[in-house]
């Protein structure tokens, strides 16, 4: 298939650009490049440029007859959405309307859309369906909710199908040690974590140890990146098989404290970093699962990757890597 993956230099996208190319798609990637790179875009071919601009949307799409649309491009950061929230509604709003524009032009018929859990703000319970009303409590999910919307109106008045993935918490890196993610600034804990252990950063905190948990620490789904990136060819695969859109969660369906994820990078790496506990992060929920049955019943997907200490592993063999990298 022919498609084209916005902010396939990023991170999540460039491990679905390879999944993609070792598929035997043919890829093309749209990229700013404002947190991605080059080299990240190991298959197909690259064009820099952004969203925000129309006219080379308009290029693009004139030169290839797109099949499919991954649409990865976005900022994600979600405590800079609450600063800066038109930030989020341009590049993240704005620029998948006008993405869409192109794809209703054209009439492509797939998209596969990458939306969050944070869409379902701070639920009362833990392990999440799809089915949950949506009520983001930041920015970035209200803009990522908004995105979800425009994609369903669209497709409801016209040919386009889609499958839209709510990510939990992903993290890892390809196990060959090729890609990973490399955000300047990242504020995720397993990337900030395998930080401290390269002595990028001196320490870091634990937000909050008095939630309703086992160990009074956040409860969070960490889903590995190729197991994430896998869900994306086979929702290609389904939507080219006659499969009608649909809305899946990304996870494992289980979870790990704060705690937990410290102690394994901690263990991993043999490197005994300090962890200072602090307050509450605002908008933190105690615990976030995913119920993941739709996407097992849906695509087929299995995991390959769940398990914390194959996560944790495959994020310090990276970031030791792309530290070396940087010189
Ligand atoms: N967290 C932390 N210290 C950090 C980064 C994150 O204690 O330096 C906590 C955060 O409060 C949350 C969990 O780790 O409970 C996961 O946060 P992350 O930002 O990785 O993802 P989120 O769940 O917010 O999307």
């Amino acid at each position: 298939m022919k498609v084209l993956v916005t902010g396939g230099a990023g991170y999540i996208g460039s491990h679905v650009v390879r999944q993609l190319g070792e598929a035997g798609h043919d890829i093309v990637v749209f990229d700013n490049l404002s947190t991605g790179y080059r080299w990240a875009v190991t298959c197909g071919e690259l064009v820099v440029g952004d969203l925000a601009d129309e006219q080379a949307i308009a290029d693009l799409f004139s030169r290839h007859q797109f099949e499919a649309v991954l649409h990865f491009a976005a900022n994600i950061v979600v405590p800079e959405s609450v600063e800066n929230p038109l930030k989020y509604y341009s590049n993240n709003t704005r620029n998948t309307l006008n993405l869409l524009k192109a794809v209703e032009q054209y009439q492509v018929p797939y998209m596969v859309f990458s939306s969050t859990a944070a869409v379902y703000g701070m639920p009362e319970e833990t392990v999440l369906t799809e089915d949950l009303p949506l009520a983001p409590i930041n920015p970035y999910g209200a803009s990522k909710m908004m995105s979800e919307r425009m994609i369903m109106d669209l497709a409801a008045a016209s040919s386009l199908n889609y499958v839209i993935l709510r990510y939990f918490n992903v993290a890892g890196a390809n196990p060959e040690g090729l890609l990973g993610q490399a955000t300047p600034e990242a504020t995720h804990l397993i990337k900030v974590a395998c930080e401290c252990v390269t002595g990028k950063r001196d320490g870091m905190s634990v937000f909050g140890t008095d939630y309703d948990t086992r160990d009074g620490t956040c409860i969070r789904d960490y889903i590995h990146v190729e197991d994430l990136a896998k869900a994306h060819v086979m929702a290609l695969d389904y939507m080219a098989g006659g499969g009608e859109s649909r809305v899946l969660n990304c996870g494992y369906g289980r979870g790990f404290t704060v705690r937990e994820v410290i102690d394994v990078v901690k263990r991993k790496s043999g490197n005994d970093f300090p962890v200072q506990e602090t307050g509450r992060r605002a908008g933190d929920p105690a615990a976030l699962m995913a119920d993941n049955s739709r996407i097992k019943q849906v695509l087929g997907w299995q995991p390959d990757y769940d398990d914390l200490n194959t996560i944790v592993g495959t994020a310090l063999a990276w970031e030791k890597i792309w530290h070396e990298k940087q010189g």
